[in-house]
């Protein structure tokens, strides 16, 4: 499995499972547990989850996959931003180390940035980290702006890694965030690597451009795109996957590898940015 090495030396797997939707529907719980296990037996050990994730479900559909294979699992959750205070945080971890069914969170996130300084936040993360609840804290949904003003903070050089959104249509963080975040030696983690659940994911897997590249490498046009994540040094994807089939190509398109030509033709199609854009969250 490809690997990614945090500042803290900490290295995670490049390739891993998203959980947004599980734990929702108590008829797919057995479904998605062994989803996530199906995909942990062919080495995609790190799981993103977190606490808004059906309000505390998708945690426990994890506790359930992970338990008496911890080892072989890198936990990342979030907390929310309406938690973010300094008991708050505490107490949003104690709930998710609970239903987790753990001792450890490996990397615990900010979701997104509220009202809630954010020196009172990372003072807290990093409390938890020197009592072991958490092995390394980052962020999540943060623009370079949020970025720069959280390493001046006391805690901010301990940051981890960023969970933005980042896939072949939103490519914007190419212009800066991605740069700078390499120059850090911090991993961007893509979220809807796929363009998530809904429509936005059907249009682009049905590029033209998209499928002409998969029909090359006799692959789908979602290996495509997650091959295309992949390739990118400090950067972790983590699509999320309830279907077996889906597990397993996905695992299969680390073995994917473009060609230039391949690059080319996708960079024409969707083309990276040209000047600065907003951080796309959706
Ligand atoms: P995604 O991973 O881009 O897409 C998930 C959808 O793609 C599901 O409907 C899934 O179907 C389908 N799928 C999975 N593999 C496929 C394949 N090989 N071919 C075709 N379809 C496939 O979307 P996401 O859930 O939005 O993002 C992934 C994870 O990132 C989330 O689950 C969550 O953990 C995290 N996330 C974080 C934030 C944040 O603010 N930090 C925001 C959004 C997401 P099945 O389930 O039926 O297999």
């Amino acid at each position: 499995m490809k690997t990614v090495t945090m500042r803290s030396g900490s290295v995670l797997p490049a390739l891993g499972q998203g959980t947004w939707n599980m734990g929702e529907d108590p008829a797919r719980r057995q479904a998605e547990i062994g989803a996530l296990q199906l995909g942990m037996d062919l080495g995609m050990g790190l799981i993103d989850t977190a606490e808004m994730y059906g309000e505390g479900g998708a945690e426990q559909v994890v506790g359930a996959a992970i338990a008496g294979r911890r080892e072989q699992a890198f936990i990342v959750s979030k907390v929310y931003p309406h938690n973010a205070d300094k008991r708050g945080v505490r107490a949003a971890c104690e709930r998710s180390l609970q239903r987790l069914n753990t001792d450890r969170i490996d990397l615990y996130l900010l979701h997104w940035r509220g009202a809630v300084p954010l020196s009172e936040t990372f003072d807290a993360l990093g409390a938890l980290k020197k009592e072991g609840k958490i092995l390394d804290f980052g962020v999540s949904n943060f623009d370079l702006g949020d970025m720069l003003e959280a390493e001046a903070l006391p805690n901010g050089r301990a940051i981890a890694a960023n969970q933005v959104l980042f896939n072949l249509v939103k490519r914007g963080i190419e212009w800066d965030l991605l740069p700078w975040s390499r120059k850090q030696g911090m991993p961007v983690m893509a979220y809807s690597p796929l363009e998530s659940a809904g429509p936005q994911r059907q249009v682009l897997l049905a590029h033209p451009a998209l499928l002409a590249v998969a029909q090359r490498h006799g692959c789908t046009p979602g290996q495509i795109a997650l091959a295309w994540l992949l390739r990118q040094d400090g950067v972790v994807a983590i699509p999320k996957a309830s279907d077996p089939a889906h597990v397993r190509a996905n695992r299969a398109a680390l073995d994917v590898l473009l060609s230039a030509f391949d690059l080319e033709d996708l960079d024409r199609a969707f083309p990276p940015p040209a000047k600065r854009q907003a951080l796309a969250m959706r």
